[in-house]
């Protein structure tokens, strides 16, 4: 085919994305001399990638698959305001060959390879059938067209337990199970086809020898409609959650030069088997002595910064030379690895409990300079709201340095330095995984965090003398800012002192833990704290995002956020949420309603796995909800009998309803 008719020259570029990849691919485009153009839905009329467009179209209702993912509208819009070309980001519409085939035929250039080569790669049991006459190294498994249940069971008795049962067209590591027995076989085929089937609309399965303790390896290629194809070295993404990357580092620290250059050789291969066009990734998993071939995505990866960092090419910039039908600009001889770079995605979830997407405005965002190596690539802006219908990564983080150990210091440097406040982040697990010990020495396998959850999310440490000191802080200097502001207040002239009150008492907690009790003193002389025994004199100098607090004759920073009676601070000992106790605000012990089986987020019933008045052992399953995209599984709050459900499998539901209600066995 003329290669002329699919890549050439165009001045307007349509981004058929959302979030932070959205915002990352805008701004090369337009450091290009591009036009852009947004797209959004009605859940985004007020985010970030619209405002960084220069033109913007509204596609449809806030569902993924009325807007984002509906090809008719995004081909209109294109239409509409003159695109000439679309960049599908990555997710989406970004691996969908008839996506890329409808752009072709209304005449738009697809930043990306063509409808062919996807449909070749972007099934894992297309590529892995390819990949094996390539001679590229497979982990042994079944990717057959044959899906009937014997054929299936077959395969897996044939490969041996421990087995990997995946959805050919899966992607985030969903709709993947690992089965360690044939008895677990059925049940994990039924519920993977379930989750592929709603999230692909395909729930077609291969099987695959489940690799202990793997790490993941992946090299970055790129290919140009002239018969270049490059390598650019590989990144480690072996820090993963449910199969889901979590840190990605480039280049891999276990890997020496004969090995890198190894399986660098396999992923030309692998790519040069379709004369690959456009930016990819070729994944492998390794058990620590080879590489075995597992998928390649025909897209921009999340991770892909780490290799810019490390290689200095912006690869949207050449993604998008590519499809201006250009030649790469330089030999395999030329490309040059420098330093280390390492990657944390930064996500709206709470790891404290089981990683539950957190929905909500962003009251506080506040990011560290990108200075001194360190890069952030964010979707999102103080104001913005983050809503449950879509992935819910809000920015990346990515630090380089010329060494692996420095990058990741500057990384959790970085983490520590950012407050976001609204909603709950993963930060606070991102900083416990950047200073784990065995994460610095490299010790790690995709189990790693999973078997180190419980360290990983520890609860905070308890609030010392330094941060009761500062919460006092923060609240005298949050009243004396509302003061300030209130022109015809009374504090305004008498300061945040109160005439004639020579002491203040304060009460702070933690969660539901007990009262710790500050009392202040001021007079004529230096202010001072007691708690309990000991008084310490103090003074604070407010300055921008909290205060320089010095206590004791030392000086150190604090940052602090108040909400209401929510405190939030950051000192060097880490992160506290402190809970202010007003002592005239007559609060009573609020309802935890933990014990209410209740949908957490808005979501779909996908499954009821009890029955009413069955026996429950606390923990035990009740019904399975999908929430942005995840399964979530409702369990007994505690030993007792199904009472009733209030649901069925199909319904739709809102967030705090009802689902269950257990009665408690009284033990
Ligand atoms: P994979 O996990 O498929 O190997 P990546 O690590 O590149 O590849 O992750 C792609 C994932 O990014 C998608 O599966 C999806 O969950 C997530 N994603 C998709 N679109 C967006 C977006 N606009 N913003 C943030 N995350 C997204
Ligand atoms: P996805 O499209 O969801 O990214 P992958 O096939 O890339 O699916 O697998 C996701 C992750 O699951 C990999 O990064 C790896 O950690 C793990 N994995 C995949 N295949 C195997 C395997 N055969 N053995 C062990 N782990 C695997
Ligand atoms: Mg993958």
């Amino acid at each position: 085919m003329d290669r002329s008719k699919l890549y050439r020259r165009f001045r307007t570029l349509l981004i058929a994305n959302r979030g932070e990849i959205a915002c990352r691919v805008i701004r090369t485009a337009r450091a290009m001399g591009l036009r852009t153009v947004a797209v959004y839905s009605e859940a985004d009329r007020d985010t970030m990638h619209v405002a960084l467009a220069d033109e913007a179209m509204l596609l449809g209702p806030a569902r993924a698959r009325d807007s984002y993912l509906n090809v008719e509208r995004l081909i209109e819009a294109a239409r509409k305001t003159g695109a000439e070309a679309v960049h599908p980001g990555y997710g989406f519409l970004s691996e969908n060959a008839e996506f890329a085939r409808a752009c072709f035929d209304a005449g738009l250039v697809f930043v990306g390879p063509t409808a062919g080569m996807m449909t070749a790669m972007g099934s894992k049991s297309g590529s892995k059938a390819l990949m094996e006459k390539a001679g590229v190294p497979l982990v042994p498994g079944y990717h057959g067209e044959a899906q009937d249940e014997a054929t299936l069971s077959k395969a897996a008795e044939g490969i041996g337990f421990p087995i990997l049962v995946k959805a050919s067209a899966g992607g985030g590591g969903r709709g993947m199970r690992i089965v360690r027995s044939a008895a677990e076989l059925e049940p994990a085929i039924v519920s993977a086809k379930r989750e592929a089937k709603a999230a692909f609309g395909d729930d077609r399965m291969l099987i695959e020898k489940y690799v202990d303790n793997p790490r993941h390896i992946e090299v970055q290629v790129i290919g140009d409609s002239h018969g270049n194809l490059l390598s650019l070295f590989e990144r480690e993404c072996t820090l993963q959650r449910r199969h889901q990357k979590v840190i990605e580092e480039a280049p891999s620290p276990t890997l020496n030069a004969a090995q890198r250059e190894t399986v660098c050789a396999a992923a030309r291969k692998a790519a040069g088997a379709v004369n690959y066009v456009g930016a990819g990734t070729i994944e492998f998993v390794s058990d620590g002595k080879d590489v075995f071939f597992i998928e390649m995505n025909t897209r921009l990866q999340v991770e892909h910064p780490v290799t810019e960092l490390i290689t200095g090419i912006d690869l949207v910039e050449w993604q998008l030379r590519v499809a201006f039908g250009e030649a790469l600009p330089l030999r395999q001889d030329e490309i040059r690895l420098n330093g280390h770079a390492v990657e944390a995605r930064v996500y709206a979830e709470n790891p404290t409990k089981n990683f539950m997407p957190s929905v909500g405005k962003i009251s506080t965002w506040r990011l560290p300079a990108e200075t001194g190596g360190l890069r952030v690539d964010a979707g999102y802006r103080e104001g913005d709201a983050v809503s449950p219908y879509y992935d819910a990564m809000l920015a990346k983080m990515i630090a380089w340095a010329p060494t692996r150990d420095v990058a990741i210091e500057r990384l959790n440097r970085g983490l520590e330095e950012t407050d976001v406040r609204g909603i709950v982040t993963n930060i606070p697990f991102l900083s416990a995984l950047m200073t784990h010990p065995k994460v610095r020495a490299n010790a790690i396998d995709t189990g790693f965090i999973e078997r180190e959850l419980a360290v990983l999310t520890q609860a905070a440490p308890a609030p010392g003398e330094l941060e009761l000191c500062a919460a006092v802080a923060a609240v005298i200097n949050e009243e004396q800012q509302a003061a300030h502001a209130k022109a015809n207040s009374p504090w305004q002239t008498f300061g945040w002192q109160p005439v004639g009150r020579r002491q203040r008492s304060f009460a702070f907690r933690v969660g539901h833990g007990p009262e710790q009790k500050v009392m202040l003193n001021y007079g004529s002389g230096p202010s001072t704290l007691v708690i309990g025994e000991r008084e310490l004199a103090f003074t604070v100098a407010a300055k921008d995002g909290g205060f320089d607090l010095t206590l004791d004759g030392v000086k150190s920073s604090v940052a602090a956020v108040i909400d209401g009676h929510e405190l939030y601070l950051r000192t060097r000992n880490g992160r506290f949420d402190l809970h202010w106790v007003d002592p005239f605000g007559g609060e009573t012990e609020e309802q935890t309603g933990e014990d209410k089986i209740a949908a957490p987020l808005p979501g779909t019933v996908v499954a009821v796995l009890a029955e009413e008045g069955a026996k429950l052992d606390r923990g035990a399953p009740i019904l399975t909800l999908e929430v942005m995209k995840m399964e979530q599984t409702l369990r007994a709050p505690f030993a007792g009998v199904l009472k009733s459900i209030k649901c069925k499998v199909g319904d739709i539901v809102q967030e705090g309803v009802e689902l269950a209600v257990v009665e408690p066995s009284g033990e």
